[in-house]
């Protein structure tokens, strides 16, 4: 499990510098107005402490650090370029205060027991080499009554048509656009691919509430290519 760690964040750190640009280009700048619907789900309460899992570029953590300025976020990752990123453009929002970045894996956080209010995960969790163990770990960092909210993307949009387009894009257009801006064609290879690998959304209902997570519900969103998930800590 350790070795796929190290691929993986050898290959975020490979594609950090041109990541945020290529999301933007291949969601149509979805990915914002995707994240965003996480945000907005945050209450304005004060000390409110928020993990952000597989935080990437830091996009979700400072979204939801401007969104309710009362929070306190650290946002973790195992790729240091892609931390690097992260930090820079908390500094750059003057808000590196409330938003830290730390070097960790999932798998073993460096927290105490009932540490968090909310964890959040955007477009992390088919990334994870033991899926099991990350969320057992943030079920653990979590607060009683705390709240995990995921996005992540479908294998399986809700509408054929959909479907084939989808499919046409993400093995063919994903690869060679994700490719030629970042130079590195095998990771927009596996990045749709891992979309195709990761378990199905019912599956993953069914692991988040065999963790202990009570109230589990999911969303489809944009013809059903995303899905919501979240869950709370009893
Ligand atoms: N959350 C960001 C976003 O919304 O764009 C980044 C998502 S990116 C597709 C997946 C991230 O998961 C990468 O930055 C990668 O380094 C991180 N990752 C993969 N395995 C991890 C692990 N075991 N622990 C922590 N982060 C991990």
């Amino acid at each position: 499990m350790e070795k796929e760690a190290n691929i993986q964040s050898e290959m975020f750190d490979n594609i950090a510098n041109s990541y945020d640009k290529i999301n933007h280009i291949l969601s149509f700048n979805m990915d914002e107005k995707w994240r965003k619907k996480i945000a907005e789900r945050l209450p304005q309460t004060r000390h409110t402490k928020i993990l952000d899992v597989a935080t990437g570029t830091g996009d979700l953590a400072i979204m939801m650090a401007k969104h309710s300025k009362h929070t306190h976020i650290v946002g973790i990752d195992i790729s240091n370029n892609m931390l690097e990123i992260a930090q820079k453009k908390a500094e750059k929002e003057k808000i590196d205060e409330r938003v830290i970045f730390k070097n960790n894996n999932v798998t073993n956080l460096p927290f105490d027991d009932n540490t968090f209010d909310y964890c959040t995960i955007s477009f992390g969790a088919r990334n994870f080499a033991d899926l099991d163990k990350a969320l057992n770990e943030i079920y653990r960092c979590l607060k009683p009554g705390g709240r995990l909210f995921i996005i992540e993307f479908s294998k399986k949009p809700s509408n054929k048509i959909i479907e084939i387009l989808y499919d046409t894009y993400s093995k063919i257009w994903i690869p060679f656009i994700g490719g030629m801006i970042s130079k590195n064609k095998k990771a927009y290879t596996y990045l749709p691919n891992s979309i195709n690998n990761f378990i199905h959304w019912t599956v993953f209902v069914k692991k988040l509430k065999s963790v202990g997570f009570s109230s589990v519900h999911h969303k489809k969103s944009t013809f059903g290519i995303v899905i919501f998930y979240e869950g709370t800590k009893i």
